[in-house]
């Protein structure tokens, strides 16, 4: 990428107003707003355009996918990777697990063997969790949280909250009661609490009593896991020093799929200033909205700073295997000790920002939109606002999105980093308020072509594109140089 000389002036001007505007408070019509009004003129929605079609031609050479574990990915890594280092970041490729296969080569074991002795049968009185790690494990079970009897509707919230497992003896088998948070929270959770296997049984309330199969994507405790029907959870929480052999025979197999992560040589590294967007697409199509379009606008931001004296240290991330349950944005936040957690001030996630039949949905970092999952940790609203500002500022229509978990932001609000971001749709109908306030047709999906082979370049409104990528360019150029409106966390 050239970089043409009046850039690079106004960038040089800009820098040498910084010890100014250090010394006061930055106001509006501080350094912030220079930059970012520098940036969202250099970040064009056509630049933008060229790198999804670079990565549309990458799934029409590898088969019509850039899923993970696939070439397609790696490709779409490469191709990621050396545009950052072009451009002088510092750029890491972080390996990540994914499955790659599971195969269970016999039946699960789940034995009383004290006091007494009882067989249940397996896959009926119970079903081993897929992917199951193998495991044969004969121990004492003890109870979390358990809700005995179940309430008249679903309650239970064991094995979900850190408070749960603070009386847990590592080396026994977790009996963890199904509800309220997935059952891969459960199992993370029975893991970090040392437990040698997991029995998950049914709540109890009507239709919800039985066992049956299910995959739940989590392997990473590392033990047996299985799921009971509501009897057989209620007969071991009833038997005081209940102990059982548990056994899962089964052949994991493990992929690896690379996070990008490029940080800038600028800025000051205890406040970094994050941005994410999923690299991998479903294995069904191209992924070119879903999520080449947050790929190509945080890649398009970040190579327009290049050359930006920012104060705070800046981030950006292309996350492995979301579309397989958030794994690469997962991972790296579990990798991160407290302290490189804590110096993350804000991250702003891009997943689908230009949808054939749009919305402009900010991340409500307030919960002003009543939806079902609470407001984003402190720091969330104000993230928030300073969007809105932006498309105020355009004169144009915003609404609220509930941070629901389905996408990278996830394990950042679970660590309580501030978080915020855009997202056009998906799957959703938009309503006739939303047609009347950003055009587009009411009673159809914000994205038809969601997770299929038709979301292609075809399937991109660029309006929505360049508006969302002006956006990012300047939410992130104003938190690069201020983070005063960010509070401290404690
Ligand atoms: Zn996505």
């Amino acid at each position: 990428m050239r970089v043409s000389p009046r850039k690079v002036i106004a960038a040089l001007v800009a820098a040498i107003a910084l010890p100014l505007a250090f010394t006061t408070p930055v106001q509006a019509g501080g350094v912030d707003d220079a930059f970012a009004k520098i940036l969202v003129k250099q970040v064009k929605g056509s630049n933008v355009q060229k790198h999804l079609n670079a990565l549309q031609a990458i799934a029409n050479a590898n088969g019509g996918t850039r899923a993970a574990g696939t070439p397609g990915y790696n490709a779409s890594r490469d191709y990621v990777a050396g545009k950052l280092r072009q451009a002088g970041y510092k750029v890491t490729l972080q390996p990540t697990d994914f499955v790659e296969g599971w195969v269970e080569n016999s039946a699960p074991v789940l034995n009383l063997t004290a006091p007494g002795a009882k067989t249940y049968v397996p896959n009926d009185d119970f079903f081993t969790f897929q992917p199951s790690p193998a495991g044969d494990v004969t121990a004492q079970v003890q109870g979390v949280d358990l809700t005995l009897p179940p309430t008249p509707t679903p309650t239970s919230t064991s094995g979900c909250e850190d408070a749960d497992w603070a009386g847990f003896v590592p080396g026994r088998i977790a009996l963890v009661q199904r509800g309220t948070c997935a059952f891969a929270a459960k199992v993370r959770n029975a893991g970090n609490a040392g437990a040698a296997g997991l029995i998950i049984f049914n709540e109890g309330q009507p239709g919800r009593t039985d066992a049956f199969p299910l995959d739940i994507g989590e392997w990473r405790a590392g033990i047996p896991m299985v799921f009971a029907d509501f009897a057989v959870g209620n007969e071991l929480a009833s038997t005081p020093g209940a102990t059982v052999r548990l056994k899962v025979d089964s052949t994991l197999t493990l992929g690896k799929s690379d996070n990008v992560i490029a940080e800038s040589r600028f800025g000051n590294p205890r406040n970094v200033v994050m941005a994410g967007a999923h690299l991998d697409s479903v294995t069904a199509g191209p992924g070119i909205n879903d999520n080449g379009s947050g790929t190509a606008a945080i890649l398009e931001t970040a190579l327009q700073m290049k050359l930006f004296p920012v104060r705070n240290k800046v981030r950006f991330a292309f996350w492995a295997s979301e579309e397989i349950g958030l794994l690469g944005s997962e991972q790296y936040v579990d990798s991160l000790s407290q302290a490189e957690q804590d110096k993350i001030k804000v991250y702003l996630n891009f997943d689908m920002v230009g949808s054939p039949n749009f919305a402009y949905k900010l991340y409500d970092g307030d919960d002003s939109d009543n939806a079902g999952s609470p407001a984003g940790p402190p720091g969330s609203a104000e993230i928030e606002k300073q969007l809105e500002r932006f498309y105020d500022g355009r004169s144009l229509g915003h609404v609220g999105t509930d941070f629901d978990g389905r996408s990278d932001y996830g394990p950042f609000i679970a660590v309580g980093i501030p978080s915020g971001g855009i997202f056009t749709g998906a799957e959703g109908i938009k309503t006739p308020e939303e047609a009347a306030l950003f055009g587009g047709t009411a009673g159809v999906a914000y994205d038809v072509c969601y997770h299929q082979a038709c979301d292609t370049t075809a399937n991109i409104n660029a309006t929505a594109l360049d508006v969302n990528s002006d956006a990012i360019a300047d939410s992130m150029a104003r938190f690069a140089f201020n983070l005063s409106a960010i509070p401290p966390r404690s």
